[in-house]
């Protein structure tokens, strides 16, 4: 048995899919301390700074002065408290839905949601490019998996249209912002799809949430589209700088989660701490501040794809802070991050299973906290590691 598991482990070196933790010591931020070295932070999914903000710590603090540090039990237990409540009514307003259901995360909420809402004789619908936690949920739920080609409404519409007689329920599913590329769905197209096939519409705003649209409430507000879609799904951890994930849908979909998402029911509630920071961190986004902090992030934005861009890097076809630099190999990309973090940088190297293969990439992403002249130098190194391996 022992030495099955070491010829795996072998061979997934040898393939140049190894994959390790680092260690960050202290706190996250634009500038961390990655094994003991002072290191420009350039793949966080903290875009907006807020996972040491002092307003989400306090929240925690009083939350844990107040409520302890447990719910102790599953929420329809005994581990229902004020600040579940609390959260789901904040995230209920925030979205513009009847309702809110937290979930401990966000590949909890997408294995728990799709499990629930579709199983055998059911029909989902599933980006090509979709998150993982999606595929997982996908799977376990029984339902037949249709995958339509990334961002396509044209292959969307021709799927729903073959399998227009189909009896049983239909969920079509995809990413808002997508995690490894940073290109938005055509939630306005998809939606229009209603027009002529019935099918429940999930979005998986994980990347979208905090930082898109006037008020952060995502891709589907920056595309004016907030109330054609039936479950927004997006996660805490992200730009929203705390932990967990929320499902903001009608009355009735919250109701029926209640009572048959696995991943909700048998599983300890999140603690006071985490949902305190995180209705903490939703009020902030809608604030003033929060739109101050999404203008800096475009800003940043911007200045750093555009420096890449004009060096000639292949950065796909994304707008947001999310800014994949492809490099194809496994080999070279590993080589390229590497290098970059010899000069002070920390960008991961994205292989497979996380992207197709041949598709391997530095995943950059900007933050708002990043100075504009620290993005500059940063992608002025990225340049000439790129030349110095041939990917430009
Ligand atoms: N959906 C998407 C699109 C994601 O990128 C991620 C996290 N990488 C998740 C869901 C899972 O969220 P969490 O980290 O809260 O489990």
């Amino acid at each position: 048995m022992d030495r099955t598991i070491k010829t795996e482990l072998e061979e997934i070196r040898q393939r140049g899919l190894y994959r390790q933790t680092r260690l960050i010591r202290g706190r996250q931020g634009g500038r961390v301390n990655l094994d003991g070295r002072d290191v420009l932070m350039l793949c966080s999914n903290n875009y907006l700074g807020l996972a040491d903000h002092p307003r989400l710590s306090e929240a925690s603090i009083q939350a844990v002065e107040k409520y302890g540090t447990s719910s102790a039990a599953s929420r329809l237990v005994s581990g229902t408290m004020e600040l579940h409540e609390e959260l789901e009514h904040t995230i209920a307003a925030f979205k513009q839905t009847e309702s809110a259901l937290v979930f401990n995360s966000g590949y909890a909420a997408n294995v728990g949601v799709i499990s629930a809402l579709v199983g055998r004789g059911d029909l989902i619908f599933s980006d090509r490019l979709n998150h993982a936690s999606i595929i997982d949920g996908s799977l376990l739920s029984g339902a037949k998996l249709v995958r339509y080609t990334h961002n396509n409404v044209e292959a969307l519409k021709g799927l729903l249209e073959k399998y227009d007689s189909h009896q049983g329920r239909k969920l079509v599913v995809t990413d808002g912002v997508f995690s490894m590329d940073g290109d938005i769905a055509p939630l306005k197209e998809i939606a229009a799809q209603k027009q002529s096939a019935d099918f429940l519409l999930m979005v998986d705003d994980a990347h979208g949430c905090g930082v898109l649209g006037d008020n952060g409430r995502g891709s589907a507000e920056s595309l004016g589209v907030l109330d054609q879609i039936d479950i927004h799904i997006g996660t805490f951890g992200k730009a929203l700088g705390s932990f967990g994930a929320y499902a903001a849908l009608s009355s009735e979909l919250r109701e029926y989660l209640i009572n048959r998402a696995r991943s909700f029911i048998f599983s300890t509630s999140m603690p006071p701490a985490v949902l305190a920071a995180s209705n903490e961190a939703l009020c902030l986004v809608q604030s003033d501040e929060g739109r101050r902090l999404r203008k800096q992030l475009q800003g940043n934005t911007d200045i750093f794809r555009d420096r890449l861009r004009d060096a000639g890097f292949d950065l796909g076809e994304g707008t947001t802070q999310i800014i994949p630099v492809m490099c194809g190999d496994t080999d070279v990309t590993m080589q390229f991050s590497q290098q970059l973090l010899d000069r002070g940088i920390y960008l991961q190297g994205i292989r497979p299973p996380t992207v197709p293969s041949g598709s391997c990439r530095l995943r950059c992403t900007v933050m708002a906290t990043h100075k504009p002249e620290e993005l500059r130098h940063a992608a002025d190194e990225i340049v000439s590691v790129g030349k110095e391996l041939g990917v430009i």
